[in-house]
Parts: C-alpha cells; sequence; structure tokens
C-alpha cells in the first residue's frame, strides 16, 4: 500500500523505538527531555553555580536515540563532546505529578550519551540562542536497550563512568544528581503533559570533553549496564 492509500500526504517516518532488553519487546519513544546542569561538579566545570537552583530542560529528537554502536561524528563543529548520563524512561505520566508518586511511573532504565556540539552550544549561549544545533543532531544520543525496572529495581545511587579509548575521562555517582529522579519527573510534569513513552536525560557528571573520529566511548553505570560507541 502506498503512503498515499494509507490515507497519508506524504510517506510517514517510522515510529522511533529502542530495544528492551531480555524481550521482544520494544520501547516507543514519544519524547525526549534532557536535565541541564545536575552534577555540581558539571556545573562548575560549565561556568555555572553548583547550589540547587531549578532544574532546567532542552529537548532532544526521539529519533535521535540510537543504539546502533557508533556515533558519526556530525557536520558544522569541531568541538564535539561526551556527556554520560541515565536514561529514565517512562510507562506512564500526567500533570502535577508529586514527587512521591513519580517513581511509578519509571519503564525502566538505560546508559545514554548527550552528545553535544559544544562550539554550536558556545555560540549559542552567548547571543542568547536556543540550543536545538547543539543537542538535538541527528544520532547525538547514542543508547543502550532500556532495561525495565521490574528487572533491576529503580537506581537512585551507583557509579557513573565513561572511558575513552580505555582511560577514565568522567566519573561520579547517581547519588550526586542534584534533582533526583522523583523531582526531575515532578518538576518536568508541571511544565509538559508526560506521557507513556516519555525519555528523561539526566545529567552528566564532570569530566566532559571532545571525542575524535575512532575514538571507543565506553559508558557504564552500575546496576543497569554497559554502552559501547566507536565516533565514526
Ligand atoms: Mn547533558
Amino acid at each position: 500500500m502506498t503512503a498515499r492509500e494509507a490515507g497519508y500526504a506524504v510517506e510517514p517516518q517510522p515510529a522511533a523505538t529502542l530495544p528492551v532488553a531480555g524481550s521482544d519487546l520494544v520501547f516507543p519513544v514519544h519524547r525526549v527531555y534532557c536535565v541541564g546542569r545536575n552534577y555540581a561538579a558539571h556545573s562548575i566545570e560549565m561556568g555555572g553555580n553548583p547550589d540547587r537552583e531549578a532544574p532546567f530542560f532542552f529537548q532532544k529528537n526521539p529519533d535521535n536515540l540510537d543504539t546502533g554502536g557508533s556515533f558519526p561524528y556530525p557536520s558544522a563543529s569541531s568541538d564535539v563532546h561526551h556527556e554520560i548520563e541515565l536514561l529514565v524512561a517512562l510507562k506512564s505520566g500526567g500533570v502535577d505529578i508529586p514527587v512521591a508518586g513519580a517513581l511509578a511511573c519509571v519503564y525502566g532504565y538505560g546508559v545514554v550519551l548527550d552528545m553535544t556540539r559544544r562550539d554550536l552550544q558556545a555560540k549559542a549561549k552567548e547571543l542568547a540562542r536556543p540550543w536545538e544545533t547543539a543537542k538535538a543532531f541527528d544520532h547525538s544520543a547514542p543508547c543502550t536497550p532500556i532495561v525495565a525496572a521490574d528487572r533491576i529495581g529503580h537506581r537512585s545511587e551507583g557509579a557513573i563512568w565513561l572511558d575513552i579509548n580505555g582511560e577514565r575521562r568522567q566519573t561520579g555517582d547517581l547519588n550526586q544528581m542534584i534533582w533526583k529522579v522523583p523531582e526531575m519527573i515532578s518538576y518536568l510534569s508541571g511544565l509538559f503533559c508526560l506521557k507513556a513513552g516519555d525519555v528523561i536525560l539526566s545529567g552528566t557528571p564532570s569530566g566532559v570533553g571532545a571525542v575524535q573520529r575512532g575514538d571507543l566511548m565506553h559508558g557504564h553505570i552500575d546496576g543497569i549496564g554497559d554502552l559501547d560507541v566507536r565516533v565514526i
């Protein structure tokens, strides 16, 4: 059947999905929300304030998530940074979700890289322009399959780190997040109607830096898994 016969004016793009680990199910991605500066040490390295200010968010596109294991070095940048992060996948949502009820919205977790065209982001900051070109570009969120919370429970602590070519570059612990997972869900739900399929990238510990073509990025979060991504 052609797109037109199916009632579409143009060819529809396939829905963005992520594999679910240990399952033949896929997780249908609705939106991708990202938290900025959620670890004090990273906030300081970016010139910010380590205190508990209100969280801020930006978005990536659902099809920026990529479990293919490679990261094509993007055009229009010569300073692309790695940011290793905890991915939170929601199974339900709503508005004004109380902190105490927020974990009930979580389907599972993953390991994700918030790849960033830092030079474009610096320019955007300088000109007070939005961040999409720096953050929401194609293949900008390499990640693992989703691991269901039914299998591993909820993660509020555990080591998170990233190696480049076997050398440790980023280290932290989930317990260092300024805004914890239930708090970020609750806060986000005051700004947006959260839905099943929404994904949250929860911010990166310190040690961000540039990658080069050929680099092997190896990310890890205790109890969730490992992510290997080659920069090509
Ligand atoms: Mn980030």
